[in-house]
C-alpha cells in the first residue's frame, strides 16, 4: 500500500498563523497568466517520473496545500481527472485479488468555506473525489478576522451544510486558543460543529510558527498566548465533548466516527510510503524521505522542459532521526509505539533501550499498554507530551 500527496501552493491570501508553503494567486497570475495550468501539467509530469519510487499500489490521493479549490473548476476537474487515470494506470501493474475493490479507497481534496458549493462538489465527485478536508477553525468572525481568514461563520455554516446534503465523506478543522477565545466560545465552537456530525474533525492548538505574521504580531506585543491553564481546560473540553458525540481520539488533532478515520494521514503515522508531488512536498519510500524545493518557477522549469528532471532532495536523516520521528508520531495516537515493530525495522539494541524507558514509565502511569502490546500516552496527558517523549529519544550516536 502506498500513498499520494499533491501541495498545490496556492491561496487567495495568507492566513496569519499558516507557515505552510503557499503564495498569492491573484498576484501570480498578473505576471504570469497561464501559471495554474503549467504548474498542474509539471505535477503530471513529476507523478510519471517518480511513480517507481512507489512499489505497491496507491491507495489514497491527497491534494492538500495551499488551497487546492483556488483552481478553476474546469482546470481543478480536468487535472483530478487526470491524476486519477494515471493513478489508475499505475495501479493496473498490481493484481488485485478477486472480487476486491478499487484499489483507490480515500481521495481527498482540502478546501476552503468560501469555495465550497453543491455545484463544485457534484463536479468533484465525477472526477472520483470521494473525501472533503475543510477548514472552518472557528465560527466567530472577530476570531476569524484575528488570524486573517476570508471566510465567515455564514460560509462555513452554508459549507458544512452543502456538504451534508451531498452525502460525501468530509472532515472539518477547528483552531483552539485563538487570538481572544475565551473557555466559553470554544465550547460553544465545538457544539455548533458536533451539531453536523461530521465524520471526522481534527482540532489544533494555535501555534505561533516563526516567520508567520501571528508570531509577529506576538512578538510586538499585539496579541498574546494562551496561557497553559486556559488551553488545559480547552483540551478537556475538546475531549470530553468529542466523547460525548461518538467520536474516536485516535491521534492527539484527530477525531472520527466509527470507521472514518483518515486513510491517508493515517499512514503518515505508521510509516506507510508515500510520494510528494509539488513545490514543498515531502516523500517517503518506506526508507528514505525527498523533499521538492519551494520555488514555482524553478518546478515548472524543470519538469516542462525537453528532458524534465525531478528536483527532489534527500533528506539526509540518520538512523537515530528516522527511529525518533516513529516514536514521536506514534505516540500522538491512541494506537502508541510497537517495540515489536521498531524491533522488526531497527533492530538491537535501539529496541531494548526503548522498551526500557517505556516499562519505566508505565510503572508510574505516564504511559499505559494497549492490547496489542502496544504503549501510549494515555489522552488526557497527550498535550503535555513533551516531557514523557523527551525520556524515550534516543540520543544522537
Ligand atoms: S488558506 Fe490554508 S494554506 Fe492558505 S494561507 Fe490560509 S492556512 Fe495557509
Amino acid at each position: 500500500m502506498a500513498g499520494l500527496y499533491i501541495h498545490i501552493p496556492f491561496c487567495r491570501s495568507k492566513c496569519a498563523y499558516c507557515d505552510f508553503f503557499s503564495l498569492s494567486i491573484s498576484s501570480l497570475l498578473k505576471t504570469r497568466p497561464g501559471i495554474i495550468d503549467d504548474y498542474c501539467h509539471a505535477v503530471e509530469n513529476e507523478f510519471i517520473l517518480r511513480k517507481a519510487e512507489l512499489i505497491g499500489p496507491i491507495e489514497t490521493i491527497y491534494i492538500g496545500g495551499g488551497t487546492p479549490t483556488v483552481i478553476p473548476v474546469k482546470s481543478l476537474t480536468r487535472f483530478l481527472s487526470g491524476i486519477k487515470e494515471a493513478v489508475e494506470a499505475h495501479n493496473a501493474n498490481y493484481r488485485k485479488q478477486e472480487g476486491a475493490d478499487d484499489y483507490i479507497k480515500e481521495f481527498t481534496v482540502e478546501a476552503n468555506p468560501e469555495d465550497i458549493s453543491h455545484g463544485l462538489l457534484g463536479r468533484l465527485q465525477e472526477t472520483g473525489v470521494n473525501r472533503i478536508s475543510i477548514g472552518i477553525q472557528s465560527f466567530d468572525d472577530c476570531q476569524l478576522k484575528a488570524v486573517r481568514r476570508r471566510h465567515n461563520s455564514i460560509a462555513s455554516i452554508e459549507a458544512l451544510t452543502a456538504l451534508r446534503d451531498s452525502g460525501i465523506n468530509y472532515s472539518a478543522d477547528l483552531i483552539y486558543g485563538l487570538p481572544g477565545q475565551s473557555t466559553g466560545s470554544w465550547e460553544s465552537q465545538l457544539n455548533i460543529l458536533m451539531g453536523f456530525e461530521p465524520p471526522h474533525f481534527s482540532a489544533y492548538l494555535l501555534s505561533f510558527e516563526p516567520g508567520t505574521q501571528l508570531n509577529f504580531m506576538k512578538e510586538k506585543g499585539s496579541i498574546s498566548e494562551t496561557d497553559d491553564t486556559t488551553v488545559n481546560a480547552m483540551y478537556k473540553i475538546l475531549t470530553s465533548t468529542a466523547g460525548k458525540h461518538g467520536y474516536h481520539h485516535y491521534e492527539i488533532s484527530n477525531f472520527s466516527k466509527p470507521g472514518q478515520e483518515a486513510k491517508h494521514n493515517s499512514s503518515y503515522w505508521d510509516l506507510t510510503p508515500y510520494l510528494g508531488l509539488g513545490c514543498g512536498a515531502h516523500s517517503f519510500d518506506g526508507n528514505i524521505r525527498r523533499i521538492n524545493p519551494n520555488n514555482v518557477a524553478k518546478y515548472i522549469a524543470s519538469l516542462t522542459r525537453d528532458c524534465p528532471e525531478p528536483l527532489a532532495a534527500i533528506d539526509a536523516e540518520t538512523r537515530i532521526n528516522k527511529i525518533n520521528d516513529y516514536i514521536i508520531t506514534s505516540l500522538r495516537t491512541s494506537r502508541g509505539i510497537s517495540t515489536s515493530f521498531i524491533r522488526e525495522k531497527w533492530g538491537e539494541p535501539a529496541a531494548s533501550i526503548i522498551l526500557q524507558n517505556l516499562q519505566r514509565l508505565s510503572v508510574n502511569g505516564q504511559l499505559i499498554t494497549t492490547e496489542g502490546h502496544n504503549y501510549r500516552i494515555p489522552e488526557n496527558k497527550w498535550l503535555t507530551s513533551d516531557s514523557v517523549l523527551r525520556e524515550i529519544i534516543l540520543d544522537d550516536e
